[in-house]
């Protein structure tokens, strides 16, 4: 489950979490030479769950000329296949419900988006920039549905779309940088933006950015800045890790090392900073990645060391050794931040891209890139992978705090997805919020079976209940 394969009719199959590492031009190429022969054979996806969903592969031809070709569920198929990348969940059972029918509709490849911001503005003299239209810290009640959606949302959905919050062991060692950057380079391709292709304003950057990225910033910068008598302007939406927010300023290795500059205004690296929530989270999760990254490098430079002092034998070696592994193993299992940013890009000055932000969303994840909203979320996320479960984490968007849909869902408890929940907040009265969550389960799922947790606050659990 959940390591969603698609075979071809030209025989070959296709990873849809991109676990076999294909770059999105190589998936291009494939689907391409495919294209002609889709009505001789069937597509399916490689799960026993019946009934079978049905694909195929369709061709766009972009504004720009340029040719894509995705593959596309049929309507009318089958969309039940929990723990399958084409397994499409309920709006309510994740923070989907929290903006109006617009925000987000089907196209033929994919889906459509408002954002708070368009991607190209066409400004009159003197006119300002687009404002965001959600506040920048939300603000609004359960019961207002939002008409847009920010930079939160948007990586919320990037995320989910790419079916990053999502996990089965299958997938256990394939989930690198490289791959999750790929992924989210060909989701990209499924969204769009009014009416604009998301991936001809995307950049998603690993931490060690090489030629292609530095080739792909170069052509984004060429288009998204304009010449001076054009009054359009174009936003790049850029995704990468994020080691700190400073004032007026997002720092990022990956940025850094393709000299571009990610500059923000001082309100909006307050709301970036702002205590509790998920921004809290991620810098959290920043923080612990740059010490283990730290931890390493100290211990990766002692290493040389060592082997300059020939006394110090086989035995000292060794033991360095198994701090230098020690290290290496925390770095690896650190959780980290994604940032989101939608910004313009300026013309070069002293050889670096400066890019203004309008907005910015950072989200925490564990080191399987599964996204967490506290740190016991965090805890249960590593349980479950470290356990060999295959589950889902139901993402927030831009909903409020009091919108109810479980924290995760295990997805091999058959016939049906198991809800789970974590109560962390000591100021919860949680018995209240418990009797709101079985009135929901029994709804939704129609059970009386979900597993919960309080992790916090009156009548906490030391030990986190055993698993169903
Ligand atoms: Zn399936």
């Amino acid at each position: 489950m959940f390591n969603t394969k698609v075979t071809l009719p030209t025989g070959e199959t296709l990873c849809m979490q991109g676990s076999d590492g294909k770059t999105s031009a190589a998936f291009q190429k494939a689907l391409e030479k495919a294209h002609p022969r889709v009505k001789e054979k069937p597509i399916e996806c490689s799960c026993k769950a019946t009934p079978k969903v049905h694909l195929t592969i369709r061709k766009t031809t972009r504004a720009n000329g340029t040719t894509w070709f995705h593959i596309v569920r049929f309507a009318d198929s089958a969309s039940n296949h929990i723990g399958c990348f084409f397994y499409k969940p309920e709006k309510n059972k994740c923070g989907l419900n929290g903006y109006t029918d617009e925000v987000i509709s089907n196209t033929e490849n994919g889906v459509k988006v408002a954002l708070d911001y368009p991607l190209v503005w066409k400004a009159g003299a003197g006119g300002n920039a687009p404002r965001r239209q959600s506040p920048l810290i939300p603000t609004h009640p359960s019961s207002s549905r939002l008409k847009s959606m920010s930079a939160l949302g948007f990586l919320n959905l990037l995320w989910e779309r790419a079916g990053l919050n999502s996990w089965s062991p299958q997938l256990s060692g394939s989930r690198n940088d490289y791959r999750v950057i790929n992924l989210l380079h060909r989701t990209a391709e499924t969204i769009t933006v009014g009416s604009h292709t998301l991936s001809d304003h995307f950049l998603a950057l690993p931490e060690k950015p090489g030629d292609w990225e530095k080739n792909r910033l170069n052509e984004l910068h060429k288009n998204q800045v304009n010449p001076k008598d054009s009054h359009e302007r174009r936003l790049s939406v850029i995704v990468t890790l994020l080691d700190n927010v400073e004032d007026y300023k997002l720092v990022c290795t990956s940025a850094k090392r393709l000299k571009l500059t990610l500059k923000i205004e001082l309100a909006l690296a307050d709301s970036l900073k702002v205590p509790g929530g998920i921004s809290a989270q991620a810098l959290t999760a920043a923080n612990l990645y740059q010490q283990a990254s730290d931890a390493y490098r100290e211990q990766a430079r002692k290493q040389p060391r060592n082997q300059q002092k020939p006394s110090e034998t086989q035995t000292a070696l060794e033991s360095k050794s198994e701090e230098f592994e020690q290290a290496k193993k925390n770095w690896d299992r650190s959780p980290k931040a994604i940032v989101c940013c939608l910004a313009y890009l300026k013309p070069i000055s002293n050889g670096y891209i400066n890019a203004e932000v309008l907005d910015a969303a950072i989200m925490p994840v564990t080191a399987d890139w599964i996204p967490y909203a506290s740190s016991y979320e965090r805890l249960i996320a590593e349980m479950l992978v470290e356990k060999e479960r295959t589950f889902r984490k139901p993402l927030r968007y831009d909903a409020s705090l009091h919108t109810v849909f479980p924290d995760f869902e295990l997805l091999d408890t058959t016939p049906n997805p198991y809800p789970m929940e974590v109560f962390g907040r000591s100021d919860e009265k949680y018995e209240a919020r418990k009797a709101e969550k079985i009135i929901y389960y029994n709804a939704e799922y129609s059970t009386e079976n979900w597993w919960y947790w309080i992790a916090n606050g009156e009548g906490k659990h030391l030990q986190i209940p055993p698993l169903p």
